[in-house]
């Protein structure tokens, strides 16, 4: 049987220190399942199984080590870093020296949920804050986080450049209504559509029943009342 994942937790609002830590973390955020905007057929989204996590940590602290030698160990995540290892990726690069296009990906969100504190950069969820919340019976699960270009790539003057101020760690529910927008225009209707939630909400609050004072008096017991009919 699945030994239950590690959960995210709130002492990851603070950046881990070091790459090695980083990863950690992040493998561990990996193997627990993830809500999505689309569920898979079988309603199931799994979490990465513990082996393939670890596997996937060795690859990630062997190509750090391959692109930055011992600095990985000796200095902070940073997004320089990411360029370095994204310069080593053209299969004309040796082997020996190349972080493979594969784990590219991994770095960036890695290295984003870190600096991030595993929150998304537009609603404030966070990982923990959705691994918390009730889930109706199944399994606990997590946000699903994507590397999200806060200025999207179609309005880049050069959107072969990489770029990692660009990038932040975003919800998918965010990034899927983000679309083309700009982060304010997205910050916009983000907040409008937070209004709107609240608002029905609170008229669903005021709309339960709330007997009239000739209800009151009908139903004391000498006004001998019938119950009143529970509204919706
Ligand atoms: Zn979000």
């Amino acid at each position: 049987m699945r030994s239950r994942p590690v959960a995210p937790g709130p002492t990851w609002a603070v950046p881990a220190p070091s790459w090695a830590d980083a990863l950690d973390r992040y493998t561990k955020f990996l193997q627990v399942p993830s809500w999505r905007a689309s569920v898979r057929r079988t309603g199931q989204e799994m979490g990465l199984s513990p082996t393939d996590a670890k596997r996937l940590r060795d690859q990630m602290l062997a190509a750090l080590g391959r692109v930055l030698g011992d600095r990985f160990q000796t200095t902070k995540p940073s997004s320089g870093h990411l360029v370095e290892l994204w310069a080593r990726r053209a299969r004309s690069i040796p082997r020996s020296e190349r972080c493979p296009s594969r784990l590219q990906v991994h770095f960036q969100r890695a290295f984003l949920l870190n600096a991030g504190g595993y929150t998304c950069a537009y609603c404030g969820r966070t990982a923990w804050g959705v691994y918390e919340e009730k889930c109706h019976g199944e399994l606990p699960r997590t946000l699903r986080f994507e590397v999200d270009h806060r200025t999207t790539r179609g309005r880049l003057e050069d959107p072969s450049r990489f770029d990692p101020k660009n990038l932040v760690a975003a919800c998918r529910s965010c990034n899927v209504v983000k679309g083309e927008m700009s982060p304010k225009r997205f910050l916009a209707e983000l907040e409008s559509l937070g209004n709107a939630v609240g608002q029905r909400r609170n008229q669903r609050r005021s709309n339960t029943y709330q007997p009239t004072p000739g209800q009151v008096r009908r139903s004391s017991p000498s006004g001998g009342a019938r119950k009143p009919k529970r509204r919706r």
